[in-house]
């Protein structure tokens, strides 16, 4: 039953509606495949395209019931209970495993499983309670201590250089489980997509670079501004790290380029289509969507090749006005070389993932800066 593919118009169950969702939704129902979406919120960006929304909490049982009648199952984020997750796994095909996402859902585990892997993470120490601290820890200063769990945007992280501020900072996280991470000499990051079946069927997408903005991804850049060979490397080491994880579907693993001879170092993972991959949809063969649907279908992930040097830029709520106003959309509306992709959610508010475009061109340098050109022009 694992092997046989699952073919259109089969139902496709996907745990949340946000903008991943949704995107895998448009991709899911284009090739002819009817969608479940479970998501909480009756504006989940993903309801509009789907051909059921379940709108119950993601433990609702009577829900978990309705998707698990679903020829497949898939999620868009990693903070999925684990006992939903197992629950379908009884009942239906379901990928990434439940294990893979408790994986990324833990940065100790995640550490662990990375250094398994034979691949790179910064030096860090585990910080669980306050004996944890000790002289020692001064190695991994100066250092940002990051709780375990639920952080994204930089959110649940401080940055400490002594140990005594090391202590005060455990303490401001409440004395979760933390990670203390030494600062590297970041030069760069970078993020590949992997898409993986088993082990006779991966593919990889070019890896992005990503530019940062107050903590917040601001442009995805492709193909990477780095040599043949480290772009290489940065696939194997993608792969490496889905096959140590026996992963089934697509994969996202981020990376910090370090020092002058850009070594790789795994910061984290995602069990999902990522934020850096959605140049995918306007400039690669296939999307990191596509890809999404074909695996928990069975099928094997299509080519990755990349069609242009593009830049992705994220559209964040602070580009509309205060009083709700639409962004002036005119001159990127009006650019032949961009892609506007908008997620449908009603209220814009500050640092919120609104929307992405992508833009073409030539070579990345002039995508980037078409890319900055019209996202300067959005506000008003
Ligand atoms: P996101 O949701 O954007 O992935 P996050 O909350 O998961 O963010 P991280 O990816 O761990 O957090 O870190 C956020 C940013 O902080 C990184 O993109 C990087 O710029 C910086 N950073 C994190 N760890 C280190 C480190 N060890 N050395 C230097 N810079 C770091
Ligand atoms: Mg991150």
């Amino acid at each position: 039953m694992q092997n046989t593919p699952i073919l259109p118009p089969a139902n496709l169950g996907i745990l949340g509606g946000g903008q991943l969702g949704r995107m895998f939704t448009v991709a899911a129902k284009t090739m002819g495949y009817r969608v479940t979406v479970l998501d909480p919120d009756p504006n989940a960006p993903a309801a509009e395209f789907a051909n059921r929304h379940l709108c119950a909490p993601f433990d609702d049982q009577a829900a978990l019931d309705e998707l698990a009648e679903c020829a497949a199952v898939t999620t868009e984020f990693e903070n999925v209970n684990a006992d939903a997750m197992r629950f379908l796994a009884r009942h239906t095909r379901v990928s990434p495993s439940g294990d893979c996402v408790a994986v990324a859902q833990n940065r100790i585990q995640e550490k662990a499983w990375i250094r398994k892997a034979g691949l790179q993470t910064a030096p860090y120490q585990a910080v669980c309670k306050p004996e944890d601290i000790s002289d020692a820890s001064a190695e991994f200063l100066p250092g940002i201590l990051k709780t375990a769990t639920l952080g994204y945007d930089g959110k649940g992280q401080i940055r400490v250089k002594t140990l005594a501020e090391l202590q005060t900072a455990f303490a401001e996280h409440g004395g979760v489980d933390c990670v203390l991470e030494k600062m590297v000499d970041l030069r760069g990051e970078i993020s590949v997509v992997v898409c993986r079946l088993n082990s006779e069927n991966v593919q990889t997408f070019d890896p992005a670079e990503n530019i940062h903005e107050n903590g917040i991804l601001a442009y995805s850049i492709v193909p990477a501004r780095l040599s043949a060979d480290v772009q290489q490397q940065a696939r194997e080491m993608a792969r490496r790290l889905a096959d140590e994880l026996d992963y089934v579907g697509v994969l996202a693993v981020e990376m910090f380029v370090v020092g002058d001879t850009h070594e790789l170092v795994v910061n984290e993972i995602a069990p999902r289509p990522h934020n850096s991959g959605h140049h995918t949809i306007d400039a690669c063969a296939a999307s990191q969507f596509q890809q999404q649907v074909r695996i928990m279908c069975g099928l094997p992930p299509a080519d990755t090749r990349l069609l242009s040097a593009c830049c992705m830029a994220n559209i964040l709520g602070d580009v509309w006005g205060g009083d709700g106003s639409e962004p002036n959309w005119l001159p990127l509306q009006s650019d032949p070389h961009s892609h506007l992709h908008l997620y449908g959610k009603k209220a814009a508010r500050k640092g919120r993932k609104m929307g992405h475009f992508v833009t073409l061109a030539q070579d990345v340098d002039t995508a980037l800066q078409n890319a900055q050109r019209l996202h300067t022009v959005l506000k008003k």
